[in-house]
């Protein structure tokens, strides 16, 4: 019955001006950048929460209170890192991630490949396992004006059989 459970993740942080902006692993080009505790990669903190989803403990905010200044520019890989431990502490593997990205700009096609190898690599899996979609928001809102950028992940995980 517990062969395998799905969990999805969602993040949104607001862009500013003069901030870094960091996706997925990477220090985009762009003049305007994350407002967050962390460094603000909305990729890492929604695949966070997708994994801690399905395994149905918690959520990012709570294992890492944003009032913590332990985690004060924190590189949000940690985060992913402490997610996959709980994973296979659990005796789950990762069957695929699905993730869409929504930003009006810089584009993320020049990045995507990377981004990729990025994620695949924090999660011990191979690229076929990961799926990665960038999106604009037609301009409308907040997204669509450039003032947030927003993130889903979908996760399938599975029971390993040792
Ligand atoms: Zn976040």
């Amino acid at each position: 019955m517990n062969a395998c459970r799905i969990g999805h993740g969602f993040d949104l942080h607001r862009l500013e001006k003069g901030l870094t902006l960091v996706v997925a692993g990477l220090n985009l080009e762009h003049d305007h950048g994350c407002a967050a505790h962390s460094d603000g990669d909305v990729v890492y903190h929604a695949l966070t929460d997708a994994i801690l989803g399905a395994l149905g403990q918690d959520d990012i905010g709570q294992l890492f209170p944003d009032n913590d200044p332990k985690w004060k520019g924190a590189d949000s890989r940690v985060f992913v890192e402490e997610a996959v431990r709980r994973m296979g502490k659990a005796g789950y593997t990762l069957g695929n991630a699905d993730i869409t990205i929504i930003l009006q700009r810089p584009k993320l096609s020049p990045h995507k490949a990377k981004m990729k190898e990025n994620i695949a690599g924090l999660l011990g899996v191979g690229l076929d396992r990961v799926n990665l979609k960038g999106k604009t928001h037609e301009h409308v809102d907040a997204i669509g004006e450039g003032r947030a950028i927003a993130c889903h992940v979908v996760v399938l995980i599975c029971k390993t059989t040792d």
